[in-house]
């Protein structure tokens, strides 16, 4: 186990794909910690040959999804006959698109969970998906390779970004708890997908962030926060929870790292054509 903790630190030269998907089972093995964690990317082990991660049937989907208030958050579904699929990077095997919801706070530097090199942001995205190898999201949560949340830090500016118009203009209609309305897959306009497959991401293995913290998740933070428009923001702080008052702060503190706790920052290099 020591000497599997000290291989991560070497530097990754030549590798080939056989040596992929080792790296993907190194990452598997690694200790899990409580999430969300403070991430200093500097002193992370850089990987550069990780498989680029793969995102099929998000955007791409003409299927109908589901904004909800769920009194704690937005949260988006696609119709379970089409749920998006996401492999590659540091996972084995595929994982199924379950949903995605929100964290926000007050201000614009609280509302994120995770923090990297001690940077707050004022919100963050995360995208829930559960290996297939399970029957649901609920048995997955059962074991240590189960889930895999892609997290988005959010910026404001002060100018809205068009790609989020779709999403807002959900948020318009779910102010009230348990309010709902459709959305088309335009509403994930805002994860660009040059971003998304040339970006640069940190990984480490982690737990659930609202109860029942089970320590089931591969986190992937992508580094480069996604802008939104102040005014945007805005809407899902006007979100209400229960008794009608807004939901103020749904963010968990970080936590500690376990020793010996790794956390991977994969550089993902672009594809040749
Ligand atoms: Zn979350």
């Amino acid at each position: 186990m020591v000497n599997k903790i000290i291989k991560l630190y070497l530097p990754t030269i030549n590798v080939t794909s056989s040596k992929t998907v080792s790296e993907a089972e190194q990452i598997s093995k690694l200790r899990a910690s409580q999430s969300p964690i403070a991430i200093s990317v500097q002193r992370c082990p850089t990987w550069s040959s990780l498989d680029p991660l793969q995102f099929r049937g998000y955007w791409d989907n003409s299927a109908n999804g589901t904004l909800l208030n769920t009194g704690q958050t937005a949260y988006f579904t696609f119709e379970s006959s089409a749920r998006p699929r996401l492999s590659g990077g540091p996972l084995i095997g595929e994982y199924i698109f379950e949903q995605m919801h929100f964290h926000w706070s007050v201000d614009d530097f609280t509302g994120c969970e995770h923090v990297l090199d001690g940077h707050g942001y004022a919100a963050e995205c995360h995208l829930v998906h559960y290996n297939t190898k399970y029957q649901s999201l609920e048995a997955a949560v059962a074991h240590p390779d189960g889930l895999a949340v892609v997290g988005f830090l959010l910026e404001v500016v002060d100018a809205p970004n068009p790609s989020f118009d779709e999403f807002v203009e959900g948020l318009e209609k779910i102010k009230k708890r348990d309010q709902t309305c459709e959305v088309s897959s335009e509403s994930l306009a805002w994860m660009d997908r040059e971003d998304l497959s040339n970006g640069n991401y940190v990984t480490y293995k982690g737990s659930l962030t609202t109860p029942p913290y089970t320590e089931c998740v591969t986190w992937i933070i992508y580094e480069k926060p996604v802008h939104i428009g102040s005014e945007q923001l805005g809407l899902l702080r006007q979100l209400e929870g229960p008794d009608s008052i807004p939901i103020e702060r749904n963010v968990r503190p970080t936590q500690r790292h376990p020793p010996g706790h790794s956390v991977i920052y994969v550089k993902q290099v672009k594809a040749k054509l």
